[in-house]
């Protein structure tokens, strides 16, 4: 038994914990939950729990669907919003097969391994995801447009502000959890919230965004509110971004950063925004997966429509932040693609894998935009090389079933399962007839 398995044994008695949850993702990016008895937890370390694996959204073949969880004790914690005497814990898992190798659906392993490629060559990736989110004043009534919490705008700051308080509430538990929180505001939809974790090496964040999902959750059901990562509840308001900002770490040198050059941006770090933009459309499909995702982008709202990049310009997919004074350790760029119902392991994965392609192959960086590339025409955009990103799931899945970078990244499985999905998905949506053609046709035709 390691150190960290003894400290979290100890912690068990020391702060009376009952339960222990086991969490893991799927590959759609739900969090899956087993509790167990502490006195289980010598053998889970050791062996790990089972469970029916083909019972997970695109883990097994029922043939062999015997899988394992296997607790990391590096993300032991006493979840804050449980009683503190006979508490509840949780510790995230890595998903094994009966002979102890790693499963191949397991998003948290997809990550892993992408991650090991790139320390192959010397890198670590550190991410920041600033989450968007919406808090509604009730639970989703069937066919209903929801009422938001405010009808507050970005930055505003209103007493008694229904946002302010949830967001103390929130940030007080993820903090509690070892989470920490850079910044947090009221986003540009009525009751539409922003909260912004610290930059991370990539596994800690994904681990992060999905506790961040349920803390939110937790503290919206505790004020009798609902809170939704969905892309884009509403035709008229923004929807929910996950803008991800992501550089690569040499030892403590960030490679992203060299002194004088145009944007302090290195070649590493030019050559990384090249990649992710040439395979964008590629990854679309797992960096937005949902037919709503695809709504979010239409234009406007601040969401990417268009495959491009530019320092301050928040039209861009790619931005190079310019905050003054932007000191060297902290160069980064922000992908504006990702949105909040991601699976984060996923798209991080698929967004590392492009960019260290743009690094290895020494991709070109094309031009930057320096317009508003909405208020462009097609032509305008198309004499400049800017192409647009896919327009629904559909375009999305297109483009992913021929990328070789995507099925070396997700490996076999996932990629078969995801796309597998995601037409189904598609099918599903193709057929639903919708209030907009009936409230059109019914009245005239
Ligand atoms: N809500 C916008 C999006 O969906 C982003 C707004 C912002 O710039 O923070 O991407
Ligand atoms: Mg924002
Ligand atoms: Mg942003």
């Amino acid at each position: 038994m390691g150190k960290q398995e003894d400290f979290v044994l100890r912690a068990l008695e020391e702060r009376d914990v009952r339960f222990v949850r086991l969490w893991f993702t799927d590959v759609l990016g739900f969090l899956k939950s087993v509790a167990v008895a502490p006195a289980e937890l010598e053998a889970a370390f050791a062996e790990g729990i089972g469970f029916d694996g083909s019972a997970i959204e695109g883990f097994a073949r029922v043939s062999e669907s015997d899988m394992l969880a296997l607790p990391d004790p590096s993300t032991f914690q006493v979840l804050p919003w449980r009683d503190q005497s006979r508490a509840t814990a949780r510790m995230f898992c890595d998903i094994v097969m009966p002979d102890g190798s790693p499963s191949y659906a397991d998003p948290r392993h997809v990550l892993k391994r992408t991650l090991s490629k790139a320390a192959e060559k010397g890198f670590t990736f550190y991410t920041h995801p600033e989450i968007e989110f919406y808090l509604f004043k009730d639970s989703p009534q069937d066919g209903a447009a929801p009422v938001p919490v405010d009808s507050s705008g970005y930055f505003d700051h209103t007493a008694q502000s229904m946002g302010a308080d949830f967001r103390r509430e929130a940030i007080n538990y993820l903090e509690a959890m070892g989470i920490s929180v850079e910044f947090s505001h009221h986003e540009g939809g009525p009751g539409q919230q922003e909260i912004d974790l610290r930059y991370a090496d990539a596994l800690s964040t994904a681990d992060n965004v999905m506790t961040f999902r349920t803390v939110i959750r937790e503290v919206a059901l505790s004020q009798d509110i609902w809170a939704t990562f969905m892309p884009k509840p509403f035709t008229e308001h923004p929807g929910s971004g996950m803008h991800t900002h992501v550089s690569l770490f040499e030892g403590d040198a960030n490679a992203f950063y060299e002194p004088g050059a145009e944007y302090q941006l290195s070649k590493t770090g030019r050559q990384f925004i090249a990649g992710v933009l040439h395979h964008a459309s590629e990854l679309s499909v797992v960096t937005n997966q949902w037919v709503n995702s695809y709504k979010r982008m239409l234009g406007g709202g601040e969401a990417p429509s268009y495959i491009c990049w530019g320092h301050n310009n928040r039209s861009a997919m790619v931005r190079v932040p310019m905050y003054k004074p932007l000191k060297g350790q902290s160069t980064r760029i922000e992908v504006r693609t990702i949105d909040s119902a991601c699976n984060p392991y996923l798209a991080f994965a698929v967004m590392l894998a492009a960019g260290m392609k743009g690094v290895e192959e020494g991709y070109e960086l094309p031009r930057e935009a320096e317009d508003d590339v909405w208020s462009l025409t097609d032509r305008e955009r198309k004499n400049l090389g800017i192409d647009p990103l896919p327009e629904t799931l559909d375009e999305a899945i297109e483009v992913a079933e021929d990328s070789e970078l995507l099925a070396e990244t997700l490996g076999e499985h996932v990629f078969d399962f995801f796309l597998r999905n995601k037409r189904q998905e598609w099918a599903d949506y193709r057929g639903q007839v919708s209030a907009f053609e009936r409230d059109r046709m019914l009245p005239v035709l």
